[in-house]
């Protein structure tokens, strides 16, 4: 398959393979990356869940770190961060280090109790989608502060779900492990995609779940 936008993963640790299946399903071939140089000339860059202690890491001993900071800064790279990869951009986590530390929001870690503690829900996200999206929360941290210019997309109970920038997307839960492909496409738009296909239907009522 060949795009005329050039959409990475980094790969280096976590859920790869489902984005990786969801873009193939918008006709977009992703590609991984593992090293700086496989980030020439990419449009957008998905950092995934998995562990973000140890994505930092691994950002850091291979270089992709600074790579990609330098690309976000001076070539325009698009960055989308699920879960542990909305960590990695954030400016502030609470009570630690900030990774990449380029989105303006604060996120809390493991804020809803461990692995058991994952969950689903849906809500309606109408920037993204005129349907609802069904929500997986793995592990999952919450954004509990966001400083302009971050836009709330998602504010669910007492935290938020979704943040983006002009420049920058951040969900705290799994898009690419939900049957629905709304937030890949909306990324895809965000890095200059132009989708074929019917007007969005916008007549569906609100509904937020957790
Ligand atoms: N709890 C993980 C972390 O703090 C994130 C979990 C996930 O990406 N599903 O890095």
């Amino acid at each position: 398959m060949d795009s005329p936008v050039q959409i990475g993963i980094l790969a280096l640790q976590g859920g790869v393979s489902e984005h990786r299946q969801h873009l193939a399903a918008l006709g977009v071939a992703a590609r991984e990356v593992r090293t700086p140089e496989a980030l020439a000339g990419l449009h957008g860059l998905i950092l995934p869940g998995g562990e973000s202690t140890c994505l930092s890491r691994l950002l850091r001993l291979t270089g992709v770190g600074p790579a990609l900071l330098q690309a976000y800064r001076e070539n325009g790279l698009v960055l989308w961060g699920t879960c542990a990869g909305a960590i990695l951009l954030a400016e502030e986590i609470v009570g630690e280090t900030p990774h990449l530390g380029l989105m303006p929001i604060t996120v809390s870690r493991n804020a809803f109790g461990s692995q058991l503690d994952s969950f689903q829900g849906e809500a309606l996200v109408p920037t993204v989608s005129p349907k609802p999206i069904p929500l997986v929360f793995i592990r999952a941290p919450q954004i509990v502060g966001t400083h302009p210019p971050a836009r709330v997309l998602l504010e669910l109970d007492s935290y938020i779900a979704a943040v983006e920038t002009d420049q920058a997307l951040a969900t705290v839960f799994h898009p690419e492990l939900a049957d629905d492909l709304s937030f890949h496409r909306y990324f895809l738009r965000k890095c200059g995609w132009q989708p074929a296909g019917a007007a969005p239907d916008r007549s569906r009522p609100f509904l937020a779940v957790r």
